[in-house]
């Protein structure tokens, strides 16, 4: 045959290379025809608050279905758009559906999208981001930023003019992953972020044996409260660890415990659920165009 029908077999046609080079190429090869064949979507992990329990808003995470090969995850496709580039038209891709999908959600829910430090080597990224959020009604504070801490090892001027833009625009700025790379407190503080996502690897280490898994974690929640950011815990899977950020002061969660992504009907659903109203309330008079 002359195409390759399973990830076990790419290096019959590239044997010149090796397996992971041979699957990277052909990352490579099929990214760009799942935009076009539509095999691109995003799902919807809920923001939960740590007390009241209440879904708070939701982080945009990306998922990829190949018409052959089924599900591949983001942590293997991402890196390689981000090295061959098409990180800019995905990242596009995931910018306007957040955007359309916000008019979707009602007016109190925001939603995270996730951009990769290289989408901001583009210099119209952000008048671009600039044009999508006003060409809708949705108010630029629902939406918020992710970037990770690499962004911040970057030329400082550049990083700060690009983030006061983005701050000007009304979108809030969070930074993910974070603990697991450098962050110069002063750089941190002066970047103004809206939102400090606590790594999954503090969460899992948060057990009664470890208090100074607790401890480390109850100074992240000290410092961003000190730069005026909230603090979200990333991949919370045990009520042990809930109970434990909580007392750490974490006030939102994000984890299986809670949730796991959704596609957004699916999250939608639950909203038109939970804002039924009271029983024998009349449905909504539909408002004239
Ligand atoms: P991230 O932004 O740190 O997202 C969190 C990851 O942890 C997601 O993996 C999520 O599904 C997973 N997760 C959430 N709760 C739990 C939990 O309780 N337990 C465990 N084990 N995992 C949990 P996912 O969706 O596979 O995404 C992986 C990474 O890919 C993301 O890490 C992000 O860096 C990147 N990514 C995803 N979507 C996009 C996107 O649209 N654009 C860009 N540039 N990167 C994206
Ligand atoms: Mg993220
Ligand atoms: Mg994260
Ligand atoms: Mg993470």
């Amino acid at each position: 045959t002359s195409r390759a029908t399973g990830r076990g077999t790419w290096s019959i046609y590239h044997p010149e290379m090796s397996q992971v080079a041979a699957y990277r190429h052909w990352i490579e090869a099929e990214l760009g025809g799942a935009l076009q064949r539509d095999e691109l979507m995003l799902h919807y992990q809920p923001k939960v608050h740590a007390v009241t329990g209440e879904t708070v808003g939701y982080e945009a995470l990306l998922r990829w279905n190949h018409h052959q090969n089924g599900s591949i995850p983001p942590s293997e496709f991402i890196p390689i758009a981000e090295q061959c580039g098409l990180i800019q038209q995905i990242g596009d891709f995931v910018l306007r559906r957040v955007c359309e999908d916000l008019e979707q959600l009602p007016d109190n829910i925001s939603v995270s999208a996730n951009v990769s430090p290289a989408q901001f080597n583009r210099d119209d990224f952000v008048a671009n981001l600039g044009r999508l959020i006003n060409g809708t009604e949705i108010r630029p504070d629902r939406l918020e930023i992710e970037v990770t801490e690499t962004l911040l090892i970057r030329n400082h001027s550049e990083v700060r003019r690009l983030l006061a833009q983005l701050r000007e625009l009304g979108i809030l700025l969070a930074i993910d992953d974070f603990g697991t790379g450098y962050s110069n407190l002063s750089t941190l503080n002066e970047l103004r972020f809206n939102t400090l996502k606590i790594d999954k690897s503090f969460v899992d280490r948060l057990t009664d044996k470890d208090p100074a898994a607790s401890t480390m974690v109850a100074s992240i929640v000290g410092m961003a409260r000190s730069m005026g950011a909230s603090v979200v815990a990333e991949g919370v899977e045990t009520q042990e660890q809930a109970t434990l950020l909580r007392a750490a002061g974490c006030t939102i969660m994000q984890g299986y415990l809670f949730g796991k992504p959704q596609p957004l009907s699916a999250i939608k659903h639950h909203h038109r659920d939970s804002e039924a109203g009271p029983a024998g309330a009349l449905p909504a008079v539909p408002q004239p165009e």
